[in-house]
């Protein structure tokens, strides 16, 4: 049974925490990180007649996700009860969606981990709620029914994945599409993004392979090390002439590698049956069109735009677009730098702004903006986008340096004044006045003759020499640009003055 070329057959049920103010069935805020328990009511705790409404945001959600993904919406869906006993459910079942979800089929396309692209066939997407959260302490357990209640999206997807990296990249792309989209803030480490994945190995004759389920892989790493370590198991296990037995696994990060939560005899019936309390969510055309009428443009086709339309490279296009915010705000720069470009002065210095103001801006986004925000802790960028356009347009044009530009930068992060205001704060203005810099470089030519004439000797290079010299001069205010055109200016005719200079000693000699 030694199956060294089996197939990985993968396939990924993800939940995701939509973005509402008050929980799935009742009026409780959705504020998880409060208090423990500060957010509970009858329904959220599972008392005795309380009854159970369905908040129109999550059924919007929903029908928002399965529009921009191509699902199948249904104008009827209903709700069930799965049951199980456990502390985090105090109703003893977890209002779902089981034989009728809200949405069937879909795809959802992505960059696999071969570089190209693949599309993923969506079983379904349904709502549900979530469960409390336990907190185990020593011997004891708390319960935290802020949770409880939470609504979710849970997206599964067919078994369509064949590799660990390749389901990995998939949830990345899920997760760009949902925070895109305003459905949920794609964050794995507080539990609003979650994956589980159903593993087997197919054999070599076609035949499937008995299937695991992994659970708790709270980061893209561990869902791609979670798998991995399954694929080897499974692998191994057949390797050695065993089968694999179903089974539920939670994956314990730390330790990298799963433990068995429980085995095919005590595996889960949750005795689903038909939500009592609940009516059928019925989608209009309304839902539909308002749905249509919001779906953003999804990352992966921005991504693709960004490399097209600014002629960006694939690293740049891909940073850029992680998040919508940051995409945004790449774009209105360059709209701003775009619109400075139209009315910029005739004679300004050549500059990269003016060729490539796309690749430009995205320099300075991907490196001064998102490092500043990385190391602030920040979610959006520290200035606006018109502010960062003006910065820029300051650096094209010659007013300031690209260097002292970071710290004008950092600046203006904290006031928010206009560039060019800060400049001169900082003294940090370029100097162009060119009567002043004419007499500085005249100074600089007239202090150094040996070089003045190794330079007409043919050593060009000394131009750097003598544009180091001005700057020098001007206590770093020369724009070293402005510098090098007036340096050669006047080196010329330095130049000519020289060579009648030097004509009567000639004679002189002879
Ligand atoms: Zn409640
Ligand atoms: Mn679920």
């Amino acid at each position: 049974m030694d199956e060294p070329n089996a197939v990985p057959v993968i396939g990924l049920e993800i939940h995701a925490q939509v973005l509402t103010r008050s929980k799935a069935f009742c009026g409780c805020s959705t504020a998880v990180a409060d208090a423990p328990n500060a957010h509970t009511c009858p329904v959220c705790l599972g008392h005795p007649g309380a009854l159970p409404v369905l908040n129109a945001a999550v059924l919007r959600a929903a029908v928002l996700l399965g529009r921009a993904l191509g699902s199948d919406i249904h104008p009827r869906s209903a709700f069930a009860r799965k049951h199980y006993f456990y502390p985090d459910l105090p109703k003893g079942y977890q209002i779902t969606q089981h034989r009728e979800p809200v949405c069937t089929g879909g795809t959802m396309a992505f960059v696999g981990s071969d570089g190209t692209e693949h599309d993923i066939r969506l079983e379904r997407i349904h709502m549900e709620e979530d469960a409390a959260r336990l907190l185990h302490r020593g011997d004891a357990s708390l319960a935290d029914y802020n949770r409880a209640g939470i609504p979710l999206l849970e997206i599964v997807t067919t078994p369509a994945f064949t590799s660990a990296a390749d389901a990995a990249a998939f949830m990345r792309e899920l997760r760009r599409v949902l925070v895109y989209c305003g459905i949920c803030d794609g964050s794995m480490e507080r539990g609003s993004l979650r994956c589980d994945a159903n593993v087997s190995l197919r054999r070599t004759d076609g035949s499937p392979g008995t299937r695991t389920e992994i659970k708790n892989m709270n980061s893209f790493r561990a869902v791609e090390r979670a798998l991995n370590w399954e694929i080897a198991r499974q692998r191994a296990l057949l390797k050695g002439g065993k089968a694999v037995a179903s089974a539920t696994l939670l994956w314990d990060e730390d330790a990298g590698e799963a433990r068995i939560m429980r085995g095919k005899e005590s595996s889960a019936d949750y005795h689903y049956m038909p939500e009592p309390d609940l009516p059928p969510a019925v989608v209009t055309q309304e839902h539909i069109d308002a749905a249509d009428a919001s779906i953003p443009e999804l990352p992966l086709a921005r991504q693709r735009r960004f490399l097209e339309k600014y002629a960006l490279p694939a690293l740049d296009a891909e940073v850029l677009t992680a998040e919508r915010s940051i995409a945004d705000y790449f774009e209105d720069v360059v709209r701003h730098l775009t619109a400075a470009r139209t009315d910029s002065d005739a004679g300004a210095v050549e500059t990269g702004m003016r060729t490539v103001p796309a690749k430009f801006a995205s320099n300075w986004i991907m490196g001064e903006v998102l490092r500043g925000m990385r190391e602030a802790g920040l979610s959006s960028p520290p200035v606006e986008a018109a502010r960062l356009a003006e910065l820029l347009r300051c650096i094209g044009d010659g007013t300031v340096s690209g260097s002292a530009a970071k710290r004008v930068l950092a600046a203006m992060a904290e006031s928010n004044n206009a560039p060019e205001e800060i400049i001169d704060r900082l003294g940090l203005r370029l100097l162009r006045d060119d009567d002043t810099l004419r007499a500085q470089v005249r100074e600089v030519l007239n202090a150094h003759p040996k070089q003045c004439a190794a330079f007409y000797a043919g050593k060009e290079k000394l131009l750097g020499f003598f544009v180091g010299q001005v700057m020098q001069r001007s206590g770093g205010s020369a724009d070293p640009k402005r510098a090098a055109i007036l340096l050669r200016e006047a080196l010329s005719r330095h130049g000519d003055e020289d060579a009648n200079a030097s004509s009567p000693s000639g004679k002189g000699e002879s």
